[in-house]
């Protein structure tokens, strides 16, 4: 039975509504998905409402993925079942999405120095969470670059001439955000980690519940061996997604269903209750 576990929408730097990942989920036959939106949970309503109206209802997990920051590295947080009505969450992450806010307009003014001609009323930031993909895509329509994955090389990685820090929650807040509104915490796409030796360290310092072991970054038998070997080192809970955004050009599968997640591997997480 195939899942998904980690998916993004327009309420954050996905292509898709909410109810339109739920109705392609529905159409590949993915019987679990979760939406797991940056540092938003504002889809998570529309897309259990939009799985509820299906002639066969596929399981919806509330989900949102966390950015933080350690050993200067960006460290990707996904909590999975959490409670999306907890006021303390909400607005932590109000707050995290008005300095994301701020951050871009930065790199946007970098930009515009440097010659680039955008219109940042395109980005459009009312209540979704903006990020660099947004800005990428801009200037990818414009015709600046071929694709995202070339502007982010060029421009807007970190290290590269218009990027601008974001000021980001430790690992440590992140995950206490998460079990205070009731969920479990996930390392999401350790492989993304630059130091090799840095996915063990934060297990070791950090209440990780889970670890995301089948993602497309992993893309080597050996490497997803390794983080199982991890995840069973540690006694975490093991998940896996496609981190799907629908944007061509970009890192991650094109389509929902080309990353194949099977139930088996990943139904601690689903099944998990308080
Ligand atoms: P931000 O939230 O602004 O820091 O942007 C992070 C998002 O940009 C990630 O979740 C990815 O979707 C995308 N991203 C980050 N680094 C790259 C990269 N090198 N190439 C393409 N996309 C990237
Ligand atoms: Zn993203
Ligand atoms: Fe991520
Ligand atoms: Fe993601």
């Amino acid at each position: 039975m195939l899942v998904d576990l980690h998916m993004h929408s327009t309420c954050s730097d996905g292509r898709y509504t909410p109810e339109q990942l739920v109705n392609t989920c529905y159409e590949k036959g993915i019987k679990v998905m979760a939406l797991t939106d940056h540092d938003n949970l504002s889809g998570i309503t529309p897309a259990m409402e939009a799985a509820a109206l299906l002639p066969e209802p596929i399981k919806v997990l509330r989900g949102v993925e966390i950015s933080t920051e350690k050993y200067h590295e960006s460290i990707h947080i996904v909590g999975m079942h959490i409670d999306f009505d907890n006021l303390r969450l909400q607005s932590k992450l109000r707050e995290m999405r008005r300095r994301r806010k701020t951050r871009i307009l930065k790199m946007v003014e970098k930009l515009v120095a440097m010659g680039y001609d955008i219109d940042i009323d395109l980005l459009n930031p009312t209540n979704r969470t903006i990020g660099r993909p947004h800005i990428a895509k801009l200037l990818v329509a414009a015709g600046y670059f071929e694709d995202s994955l070339e502007c982010f090389d060029k421009l807007l990685k970190r290290g590269a001439p218009a990027y601008v820090p974001q000021p980001k929650l430790s690992p440590e807040e992140a995950i206490s955000l998460i079990h205070g509104a009731g969920g479990i915490a996930i390392l999401a796409h350790p492989s993304e980690i630059n130091d090799e030796n840095v996915p063990e360290t934060l297990i070791k310092e950090c209440n990780f519940d889970g670890m995301e072991v089948w993602h497309p970054s992993a893309n080597s038998p050996e490497l997803i061996q390794k983080w199982l070997e991890l995840a069973k080192q540690y006694n975490l809970m093991t998940s896996g997604g496609s981190d799907f955004h629908g944007i061509k050009g970009s890192r991650y599968p094109e389509e929902l269903g080309l990353w194949k997640v099977q139930y088996e591997d990943v139904q601690d997480v689903i099944n998990w209750k308080l």
